[in-house]
């Protein structure tokens, strides 16, 4: 599949952020367990070096997170692959998809240069606006707005994925019950320092089974929005 994004010059990268760097960044993955091919060709694609600050740019192809602002980071691109591929995993095709937390809006460009129709949830109004200006100038075609994401997006729901990227010491109930049947929803979870990287999949007759694909290091799933 053909990532859908629109790639002006400065995306092209140069040095630290030119495509040969990039492919070492795809070759780590592949060689850390990440094997769908669609997803290691959205990243070889999305220009993660325009997601992160320009002091930071020469460091966007390597496998680690990185600060955002407001305490916030860019999650490590294993973990950005490992949730995408948990969503095409068992031949699932999902179309609509939610994610909680959009943060640089790396993850949603990622799902969204998939073709998948993307709707992410930030508090920090600060970020969503950066963020957009990304998704604008990508081309990319993303819903987005400035909410709790803990209450989901009710009136877009069902989705065939939810992908929450702060951690919880819980499932959030609200979210699970937006997920459509044949749905799979990726979420960290866990109190203190460390969460697990939880999937939940609901079956076409509403039954959900769960289980673990890593143990990751989310910022926390916060109440409050902030401007
Ligand atoms: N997906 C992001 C990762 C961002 S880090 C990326 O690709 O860059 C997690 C983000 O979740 C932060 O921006 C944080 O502000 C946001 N967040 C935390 N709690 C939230 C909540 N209740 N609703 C919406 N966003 C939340």
């Amino acid at each position: 599949m053909t990532p859908r994004i629109r790639l002006q010059p400065e995306a092209l990268g140069v040095g630290m952020t030119s495509q040969r760097v990039r492919d070492r960044l795809i070759e780590r993955l592949r060689g850390n367990g990440i094997a769908d091919e669609r997803v290691l060709n959205a990243i070889r694609t999305v220009p993660r070096h325009l997601f992160v600050d320009e002091a930071l740019a020469t460091r966007a192809y390597e496998d680690t997170a990185l600060p955002i602002g407001h305490g916030q980071t860019i999650s490590q691109p294993w973990v950005v692959a490992k949730m995408t591929e948990a969503l095409f995993d068992g031949g699932a095709q999902p179309r609509r998809v939610l994610e909680v937390g959009t943060g640089s809006g790396y993850q949603a460009a990622i799902l969204a240069a998939l073709g998948l129709e993307v709707y992410t949830v930030e508090r920090i109004g600060d970020l969503l606006r950066i963020a957009r200006k990304r998704f604008r100038s990508l081309g990319l075609n993303v819903r987005s707005k400035h909410d709790d994401g803990r209450v989901g997006w009710p009136e877009e729901a069902p989705f065939d994925g939810i992908l929450v990227t702060a951690g919880a010491p819980a499932l959030v109930d609200a979210l699970t019950a937006q997920l459509a049947p044949g749905g799979t929803l990726v979420a960290p979870v866990g109190a203190g320092g460390g969460q697990s990287l939880l999937r939940l999949r609901k079956d076409v007759e509403g039954r959900i089974t769960q289980d673990t694909l890593a143990s990751v290091a989310f910022v926390p799933l916060l109440s409050g929005l902030v401007d």
